[in-house]
């Protein structure tokens, strides 16, 4: 049997030999006291990078997006984010349950954007009926939206709203560096009118664990308040800070060759009749089936060692990643043609 090409999420990606070297290697103390230097550094470069003031280094992209949601927050508030975004439907409503508040979910668009005009009539009123709206929650790449990059304008226009309405602005941007290679500006750009940005090291960029919240320097310092009490202090945390930083210098540049993996692996897919694939502007391919059930050509692509993950009832969803090259999507194209006349209807 040929190697398993595991095309679930960019999440299964290994660290190489160069970063476990560099993990090997970190300069450690204390985090929680504040004295691990590589941590330390690694919030300086995070914070440069996305634009903002400050950062601070966290176990998880669920827990960097709780810890954002919980520090713009008083519990009994209530947000405002799309239906198909992460926070809403990945994260155990952990929003609501750790943090007070409330969700209101408006449609996201197919681009993974938000109307500003539902926006706008979401927002409340302030009286003594009401929860505050103090915060709107945006997401780039969009997952759920097949790794959509939300466009700029669409993202300025909503910031402009959010903050002409007095909200604060959280952008989940666990793939920003997906949307910023799409869009072909900095992920700083990106962010640049979001008052708060999260982002995981630990998908396209390749780390074994990781996120940052990234923002203002007191928010950062509530921000870290919060996530002690989540649990997330972490003590000689730059053995894994280590390999973020050796992240953030070698693997953002090379993001656009997972793009084109992916362009290359939705354009085979789709020569299929029964895969309807969009085009994706990033590294996520969805497909969806037309004849067969979902568990029946999830079940075949396994046989023929090629790993995807159900992401709707009669959906795929294929990730390419660093640990996939250009010669693994054509092996793979393979594979699945051998599939594609073998399910039944
Ligand atoms: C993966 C992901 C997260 C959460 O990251 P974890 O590290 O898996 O907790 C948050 N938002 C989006 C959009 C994601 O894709």
């Amino acid at each position: 049997m040929s190697a398993i090409i595991d095309l679930r999420s960019d999440t299964v990606s290994k660290p190489s030999d160069a970063m476990r070297r560099a993990m090997a290697e970190a300069e450690v103390g204390d985090d929680v006291f504040g004295d691990d230097p590589t941590v330390n550094r690694l919030e300086a470069m995070a914070a440069e990078r996305a634009g903002k003031e400050a950062a601070v280094y966290v176990p998880s992209g669920t827990m960097a997006n709780l810890i954002s949601v919980m520090t713009h927050t008083q519990p009994g508030d209530e947000i405002l984010l799309g239906d198909h975004c992460h926070i809403f439907n990945y994260e155990v409503a952990g929003a609501p349950r750790l943090a007070g508040v409330q969700t209101h979910p408006l449609p996201n668009l197919p681009g993974g954007g938000l109307d500003p005009a539902a926006v706008e009539t979401a927002i409340r009123e302030p009286n003594i009926h009401t929860p505050r709206n103090p915060l709107l929650c945006l997401e780039n790449t969009h997952n759920r939206c097949g790794g959509a990059a939300v466009p700029l304008a669409e993202m300025d226009a909503l910031t402009a709203l959010a903050h002409g309405r007095g909200l604060a602005v959280h952008l989940d941007g666990a793939r920003i560096f997906n949307a910023a290679a799409a869009l072909g500006v900095t992920a700083a750009r990106v962010a640049r009118d979001c008052d708060t940005v999260s982002f995981c090291l630990s998908k396209g960029l390749g780390c074994p664990v990781g996120s940052l919240v990234c923002g203002p320097k007191e928010f950062i310092a509530l921000a870290r308040r919060n996530r002690k009490m989540l649990g997330g202090g972490m003590r000689q945390a730059g053995i894994l800070a280590a390999a973020g930083i050796y992240a953030l210098e070698h693997n953002i540049d090379r993001i656009h060759e997972d793009h084109e993996n992916a362009a290359l692996l939705a354009e085979g897919l789709g020569r299929h009749e029964v895969f309807h694939v969009r085009r994706p502007q990033t590294n996520i391919v969805v497909a969806d089936i037309v004849r067969g059930t979902l568990a029946g050509w999830l079940q075949a692509f396994r046989r023929e060692g090629v790993l995807a993950v159900a992401f709707g009832p009669a959906r795929m969803r294929l990730v390419t990643h660093l640990n996939i090259s250009r010669g693994d999507i054509e092996d793979a194209l393979g594979r699945i043609a051998r599939t594609a006349g073998a399910v039944p209807a």
